[in-house]
């Protein structure tokens, strides 16, 4: 599949949305929800069309170290879990934008949703799984400049000073409680550098206030671009040092339209069709979570946007109880040319038959169809572009 950019993503087409679900961030919150949508179950529910735009590496945090899930016998070495959600999205694909998403706004009964470079995504529901930080590169050093804090925060003196003593200029990045410990880090390291992921503050000595943009290396250091409110700032330093322990007290600016609570992290929305996933919901912060609730957030999603988009319950089962079964008189459930939404009957594809849509459902072979349907391809072409279908491209059918 080609590679979308914001230049070919939105899709063209005259259907009021341009995709059925957007998920935001791609650590295991958003992998997990956006593989639930892909793939439901062998049972066939239809697919619906969907986007994950994602500023970071594909697994997020779970790409730097490792994942212990339930305890020592869940668990997986740095990376592997994010090799096993790639995996299945190698085989269900979805179009995947590299770039930060900075609103998400509900208008009427769609979502817009704005990305950094000014492009707009409309879709019937979003998934927040922007985690704790907008990693950006970071992972591209991680270990190799790039470390952390960790261990007993009782000892926190003792693990900045292994951080920070060997460095010349050090760059510890952080939530707004790290200024608490400010003192101590100037005391193990004058020529250290705080900065402090936010906006809302002036930048001074020793302090800058603002979001990390990018990291180039040269041959010796590390270059990197910090946005504040006066334009981007760019820095040299050779040792970057996250401090997670502020970022999980106070998560640093969402994107805006969302409502945070007095720690930064999403809370429950008004929204109908908006759902939360993994760390950007808040405390506890654990790839486990973030995989559960990236599940739920998929099928809820893919529930409501069935809903909206077909006018007719999603057939969940065996995830959800469906309480159609035993109600029909026929022992199969199958679309009905009634359950057509009204606004795809306002735009039907010239020269497509609406008796060919229901038969569309994943259980009936195209090749069966097409000796009742003329020129089956061009229909099915025309109602891809419609988005009243979705092709899941599967590897072992290309
Ligand atoms: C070193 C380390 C070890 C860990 N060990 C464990 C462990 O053993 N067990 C465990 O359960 N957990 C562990 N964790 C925590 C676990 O990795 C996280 O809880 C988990 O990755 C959270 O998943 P997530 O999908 O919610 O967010 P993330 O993994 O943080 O992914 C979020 C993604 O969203 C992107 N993003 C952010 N803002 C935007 C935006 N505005 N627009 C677009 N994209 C955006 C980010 O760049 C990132 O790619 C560890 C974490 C670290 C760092």
């Amino acid at each position: 599949m080609a590679k979308p950019t914001t230049n070919t993503f939105p899709w063209s087409g005259s259907q009021p949305w341009d995709v059925d679900v957007l998920v935001v961030g791609g650590g295991p919150a958003g992998l997990a929800a956006l593989t639930r949508l892909r793939w439901l179950k062998t049972m066939n529910p239809i697919p619906l069309s969907v986007v994950l735009v994602n500023s970071g590496p594909l697994g997020g945090l779970a790409k730097l170290g490792n994942s212990i899930l339930t305890g020592p016998s869940l668990a997986f070495p740095a990376g592997e879990l994010v090799a096993r959600l790639k995996k299945d999205l190698a085989t269900y694909p979805a179009p995947i934008i590299t770039q930060t998403v900075v609103s998400v706004a509900k208008k009427e009964s769609l979502f817009i949703t704005t990305l950094a470079d000014g492009t707009t995504i409309s879709s019937i529901s979003v998934i927040m799984a922007c985690g704790m930080l907008d990693l950006r590169n970071i992972h591209s050093f991680w270990q190799k400049g790039v470390t952390a804090t960790f261990g007993n925060r009782a000892n926190i003196g003792a693990i900045l000073k292994k951080e920070l003593s060997a460095s010349k200029k050090p760059l510890i990045l952080g939530g707004v409680h790290l200024l608490q410990l400010r003192e101590m880090i100037l005391e193990i390291n004058p020529g250290a550098t705080l900065l402090i992921d936010g906006k809302t503050q002036q930048s001074n000595e020793n302090t800058i206030w603002g979001t990390l943009d990018h990291i180039d290396r040269n041959a010796k250091e590390m270059r990197v671009n910090i946005q504040t409110e006066k334009g981007v700032v760019s820095l040299e330093t050779d040792r970057i040092v996250i401090e997670f322990n502020s970022l999980e007290l106070k998560r640093p600016a969402l994107p805006q339209g969302l409502v945070a609570r007095a720690n930064g992290y999403l809370q429950e929305q008004n929204h109908q069709g908006l759902y939360i996933a993994g760390d950007c919901g808040g405390p506890p912060f654990s790839a486990v979570v973030a995989l559960g609730e990236g599940t739920k957030a998929g099928l809820s999603a893919y529930r409501y946007a069935h809903e909206f988009k077909y006018g007719s319950p999603a057939p969940l089962f065996a995830y959800y109880g469906d309480d159609s079964v035993g109600a029909d008189t026929t022992d199969d459930y199958q679309l009905q040319d009634e359950d057509i939404p009204v606004h795809l009957l306002d735009h039907w594809p010239p020269g497509a038959d609406p008796a060919l849509w229901p038969q569309l459902d994943g259980r009936t072979a195209i090749g069966k169809l097409k000796k009742t349907h003329k020129n089956i391809y061009a229909q099915i072409t025309a109602l891809l572009e419609q988005r009243a279908i979705t092709l899941c491209p599967r590897r072992d059918h290309t």
